[in-house]
Parts: C-alpha cells; sequence; structure tokens
C-alpha cells in the first residue's frame, strides 16, 4: 500500500483491510464497479470522512473521485459484491444479493471498521433483471436520508459521498444515474442469515464473522444462558447472537416509531445484523398523520405501515431465527430470545415518548391512555406529526401555535387540558421541561417535499440545497433564523404521496 501511496491519493494513508472479501468465495463475487459517463462529486459529507480520518481537501482530489464513482478500487481493499437471500413483502424470494452494490473494503479506525460501500455502482451477477444502477432522485434521498437519521440519533448506515453522472437510466421515466458512497461497520443482513439455512457450515462461518468482528460478548458467558438449554459454545454463542439482535432491532423499530419514520421496504434483505437503519428507498417521514400511514406506493396491502412496523420486524426477526436453527438450535431457546422482543420494544418506546412529551416517569395509571389519546387525536385531524410534538413544549403556557395544528381546536384543548395535569402532577420546573422537549423534539425533519428540493439542484449539478439540508439535519433540534420553510408541512394536497421502489 505504501508504494502506491502517491496513486492512492488521501486513502492511501489510511489503514485499509477487505475481511468480507476473505470469507470463502461462495460469500460473494470479486470484480470491479461498472464506470460511469462524466461522474463527478456532487457532494462529500465531511463529517462522515472525517470518522474515517480523510481530511475536507481530500474531498476534492481526483483520487478520492476515482474511488467513490467506482473507478478505481478502494487502495488496500478487494471490490466485491456479496450474495444474501430474504423474504420480500412477506414471500420468500430466494437468492438475492448486491444486485447494484460493490462493497470496497474497510477502514479500521478508532472507532472501529468502516466499510464502505457503492450504491448504483453497475450490475453483477446478482442484478437479476435490474441494470445495477440507481437515479439520482433516490441516491439524494439515501445520501440525506441516512444524516437525518445519524442527526437524529437513530442508528443508521452513514454516507461519504454522492456522484452523478451523464448515465441516462430507464425508470417510469428516463432519469439520470448517481452513485452514493455509504459506509456502515458492516452491510451484513438478516437475509445473509437466511441465505445460508440448511447449511451449517456456511452459517457458521457467518456467525462467527459476525460475532468476532461486532459482538465479541457473544462469545463470552451470559446472563440467560441457563435458559438457552444444553447446547454446545457455538450454539449458546448463536443464541446470543439472537438475543442481541432482537433487543437491537426492537429499539431500532421504536426509533422509527416515535420519528415518524417509515422504511417502506421492511423485507429481510433490507434488515441490518447491526440494528441500523438500511436501504433508504420509498421512505418517508410523516408530515400529517395517519396510524396506518404507508409511504412506499408498491406495497397496497400496507404490510409496512407504520403502525404495523413492530410486528414487521418481529416477523423478520423469526425468518432470522429460522434461519439460525440450521445450526440445531433449541426451538424453546430461540422462543425465549424472540420473546425479548416485547418488552425491549416498549422498553424503549416509552422512554422515547416521555422524553417527546417532557415526562420524567411512566405513570401506569394515566400514560398509555394519554399516549393512546395523542395518536387518536393526531390522526383524526391530520395534524404534522413533527410539528405537533415540536409545539407541544411550549403548549401548556401559549397554546397557539400548537392548537393551529389542528383543525378542531376544541379537542385538542380536551387532550391538552389533560396533558397540562399530567405535566403539574410531576411538580418539575417548566423551563426545564421545555428545553428538554426541544431536544427530543426536531423541527426539522426530511420531509418529502423538502427532499425534492434537494434533487431538483441535484439534476442542475447544484449541491446547494444538499449542502443546507445537511446542515439543518446534523442538529435538527436548533432552530436556525431565516430557514423558516424547512420546517414546514408540505403544501395542502401536496403532501404524503406514497414513493414507489423503483429506484
Ligand atoms: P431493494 O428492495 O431495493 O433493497 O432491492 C432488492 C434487491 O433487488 C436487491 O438484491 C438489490 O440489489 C436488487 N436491485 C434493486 N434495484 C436494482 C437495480 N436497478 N439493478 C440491479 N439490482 C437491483
Ligand atoms: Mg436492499
Amino acid at each position: 500500500m505504501a508504494a502506491d501511496g502517491v496513486h492512492a491519493g488521501p486513502f492511501g494513508a489510511l489503514d485499509v483491510s477487505h475481511s468480507f472479501a476473505d470469507l470463502p468465495a461462495d460469500f460473494h463475487t470479486v470484480l470491479d464497479a461498472q464506470p460511469l459517463i462524466r461522474p463527478r462529486v456532487l457532494h462529500a459529507n465531511p463529517d462522515v470522512a472525517r470518522m474515517l480520518g480523510l481530511d475536507a481537501a481530500a474531498l476534492t482530489t481526483p483520487a478520492f473521485l476515482d474511488v467513490v464513482a467506482g473507478n478505481r478500487p478502494l487502495p488496500g481493499g478487494k471490490t466485491l459484491a456479496a450474495v444474501y437471500s430474504g423474504h420480500q413483502f412477506g414471500v420468500w424470494a430466494g437468492q438475492l444479493g448486491d444486485g447494484r452494490a460493490h462493497l470496497l473494503g474497510e477502514i479500521n479506525t478508532q472507532q472501529g471498521p468502516f466499510e464502505l460501500q457503492l450504491k448504483g455502482s453497475g450490475q453483477t451477477p446478482y442484478s437479476r433483471f435490474g441494470d445495477g444502477r440507481a437515479v439520482v432522485r433516490s441516491s439524494v434521498r439515501e445520501y440525506l436520508a441516512s444524516e437525518a437519521m445519524f442527526g437524529l440519533g437513530i442508528p443508521t448506515t452513514r454516507s461519504l459521498a454522492l456522484v452523478v453522472a451523464d448515465d441516462t437510466v430507464a425508470r417510469e421515466v428516463y432519469e439520470t444515474a448517481a452513485v452514493v458512497t455509504r459506509v456502515s461497520p458492516s452491510f451484513v443482513r438478516f437475509g445473509s442469515f437466511e441465505h445460508w439455512a440448511g447449511n451449517p457450515q456456511a452459517m457458521q462461518t457467518l456467525l462467527d464473522y459476525v460475532v468476532t468482528r461486532f459482538y465479541p460478548q457473544c462469545a463470552r458467558p451470559g446472563p440467560d444462558d441457563d435458559e438457552l438449554g444444553g447446547a454446545t459454545p457455538q450454539q449458546t454463542t448463536a443464541l446470543r447472537l439472537l438475543g442481541e439482535v432482537v433487543t437491537r432491532s426492537a429499539r431500532l423499530v421504536a426509533d422509527w416509531q416515535t420519528a415518524g419514520f417509515c422504511h417502506g421496504v421492511m423485507n429481510t434483505d433490507n434488515m441490518s445484523i447491526l440494528g441500523l437503519t438500511i436501504d433508504y428507498g420509498p421512505f418517508g417521514f410523516m408530515d400529517a398523520f395517519r396510524i396506518n400511514h404507508i409511504c412506499n406506493r408498491t406495497d397496497r396491502n400496507g404490510r409496512y405501515a407504520w403502525n404495523v412496523q413492530p410486528s414487521a420486524m418481529f416477523w423478520n426477526l423469526h425468518r432470522l431465527a429460522n434461519a439460525l436453527s440450521t445450526l440445531d438450535l433449541e426451538a424453546d431457546a430461540l422462543a425465549f430470545q424472540l420473546d425479548k422482543f416485547e418488552p425491549a420494544f416498549i422498553q424503549a418506546y416509552r422512554s422515547n415518548l416521555m422524553r417527546k412529551l417532557g415526562l420524567s416517569y411512566w405513570d401506569d395509571d394515566t400514560d398509555a391512555g394519554l399516549v393512546d389519546d395523542w395518536w387518536r387525536l393526531l390522526h383524526e385531524q391530520g395534524a404534522d406529526f413533527t410539528l405537533a410534538f415540536r409545539h407541544l413544549a411550549q403548549a401548556p403556557q401559549s397554546p397557539d401555535a400548537f392548537l393551529s395544528l389542528f383543525a378542531d381546536r376544541s379537542v385538542a384543548s380536551v387532550w391538552l387540558d389533560r396533558y397540562r395535569q399530567r405535566v403539574a402532577s410531576e411538580g418539575g420546573v417548566d423551563s426545564e421541561r421545555v428545553a428538554s422537549m426541544q431536544r427530543a423534539n426536531p423541527l426539522y425533519v426530511l420531509r418529502n417535499h423538502i427532499a425534492q428540493w434537494a434533487i431538483d439542484g441535484a439534476l442542475r449539478d447544484d449541491p446547494s440545497e444538499i449542502e443546507t439540508l445537511l446542515m439543518l439535519l446534523r442538529d435538527p433540534f436548533t432552530e436556525k433564523k431565516g430557514y423558516e420553510r424547512y420546517a414546514e408541512p408540505p403544501p395542502a394536497g401536496a403532501g404524503s404521496m406514497p414513493l414507489s421502489c423503483s429506484s
């Protein structure tokens, strides 16, 4: 690597390896990305660059463009497409895999390893009927969404760079190609495990890889070992891993719920084994609250509607457990680990809601009813999810901004009176409640109509809206003067159009 340092450009100074490429050959296909026509870095993310050990100057070098456009491998890495399988919309889809993504290798940092993956970088043996490309529209959305989630404190993959090019891509209409460089400790999915169902040896290899690198605690004795049966050490490790993934995934989906985030395509191939939000497609942050909001136009039956995301996650975890049972795990022990979902979800969901509602404890007598009626109020009046929470902080003292979000203010006033009483029952300092609620309830979320401004700019090679949005979404809780329109719901009639999957 050192000898190649000059050609390697800014990456040459980093500690790069390719652990996933070192897995047996049937885990992936080693191949190059397909070059684009006139690729240029429309935006590069200095926050993620810094995390990787790259300074801002590195992001404007030709060597950086070469890597994030897929023209050259990551120096010290090994480019590949990974294989995985999965259940799509409840149906076993068989083999899938990186059909338009290339893993470049990982950069080892003091915070651990971070893999770089290009999305939209050309065809692979797993492309099936796809062209291996991604369009500007979906790439801008993914680029921004992962940073928006990070700003909200929700576990997610990150984005390093957005490259646009002149290639034309056929979707519902002709669009322009783009490539996002995503960054994550790992892109292993539930579907990566499902792929090896029936093959204990490969399953064990994948399990060892994931546990050694990301869940080393699962290889050590744990508090529930007595409940996991008289299995071998490897089997106990597999069960401990399942328990960890169940817990992390439960917390993740609780975070989605309380941010008003709908993933849109909660197929098992889009579920991270690390409990991260991954594969942003037709996702949506809700504007007007609808309990059964569907953000993905292709999801006709609402399999992944907002109110069923937790049960969809639970179902996905059953698929993971089922795959792991290839290692001859006891059904009771699998069930024991799966049973951790509900308490973990409820605990995270309540704790998020307590922060969002400015409550310091959960009162079993009142709070479930208060929260149920809150959702009902928002749903019946189609109030804006983000602003309703945001304006609730000031509402006990000055209710106007809050009440103006509701068509029928009197109904909202009745709920607000109950909320006032509940807050008063805590006897806390009100200014502290307001301040902490403003740290828990964002003013800026990546609403679809706002993402569209950035997409329109990107199509003109203008990254300024992306820059503005990243600035706001990096710290979405702090109000910035002059950016009022970024906090507003879509104009009446323009909101909540579901997006399609064809990205
Ligand atoms: P998704 O639901 O978008 O995560 O994609 C499901 C599967 O389809 C994955 O295996 C993707 O790699 C593959 N895929 C999606 N879009 C394309 C495309 N344009 N070209 C090739 N493969 C694709
Ligand atoms: Mg996917």
